[in-house]
């Protein structure tokens, strides 16, 4: 079976020691590409270099909201020059993050909304992080009619929420959340939506699923994903593989992929 990470920060520091041993067991384990995002303007240098040299790590720059301190407006302008001049994939990670109340909302729309044009302008997705602000980010994408579409991260909403996500064009990701027991009402979600829906991710060294609950969560876990969606829904494992593996290369343009052999 062959998988893709849609959000993986393999980039970063926390792998920094094994990063090419963990980008081989990954492999190993089928994940056949990685969607790398930014989270603020000094990391996107790192970021673009191992992009350029593992042919599966693809990057997706952009100014995380829950980092407003990081950011500055001529970052907005770097994030517009490298949506023209590198190989981009998507513009991420983006959004309203209203869990954590120490950044303020008014500067989060607006970065977020500047995030959305570039990506616009430039005809990329976007990888959206949404921390109980579903409804506010929706009312944006709608009132700026972004028709891009993309991703919702680590999606934590209810299902009418993932169903107006679908309605403007966006996948929803599930990672190791749905691997525990008691994130019900999550995965009560995961269930019941249409598979051409969902997209697989693990967000490492984030949200590590439970048969490694407290390490440094990896790419390498993502099939452990698959083994949860698969018990909570009727397809077989190989083909929810196939299907979340085929919406993430549609959702990022990855057709020169060549899934299933
Ligand atoms: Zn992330």
């Amino acid at each position: 079976m062959q998988f893709i990470d849609t959000h993986s920060h393999l980039d970063t520091h926390h792998f920094a020691g094994d990063f090419k041993e963990v980008l081989s067991r990954s492999r190993q384990a089928g994940v056949i590409a990685q969607i790398l995002p930014g989270v603020f303007q000094s990391w996107w240098p790192n970021l673009l270099e191992v992009c350029r040299s593992e042919k599966d790590l693809h990057a997706a720059p952009g100014l995380h909201p829950l980092y407003l301190d990081h950011h500055s407006p001529h970052h907005l302008e770097e994030l517009t020059l490298l949506a023209q001049s590198e190989r981009i994939v998507a513009i991420g990670e983006i959004g309203l993050d209203y869990y954590h109340r120490n950044s303020p909302k008014q500067a989060q729309e607006d970065l977020f909304i500047a995030q959305l044009r570039i990506a616009d302008v430039h005809g990329l997705p976007v990888l959206l992080h949404v921390r109980k602000a579903h409804d506010q980010v929706q009312a944006i994408l709608r009132r700026k009619y972004f028709k891009h579409g993309g991703i919702v991260h680590a999606f934590s909403g209810s299902r009418q929420q993932a169903e107006h996500y679908l309605k403007l064009g966006f996948k929803i990701a599930f990672g190791g959340t749905i691997t525990y027991d008691r994130a019900t009402k999550i995965r009560e979600v995961a269930k019941h939506l249409p598979l051409e829906a969902i997209v697989l991710e693990t967000d490492a060294p984030d949200i590590p699923p439970a048969h490694h609950n407290g390490e440094r969560n990896s790419p390498e876990y993502l099939p452990l994903v698959l083994d949860s969606l698969a018990a909570l829904r009727p397809e077989s494992k190989a083909l929810i593989a196939e299907a979340t593996t085929a919406n993430a290369i549609s959702v990022f343009g990855l057709d020169d992929l060549i899934v299933g052999t």
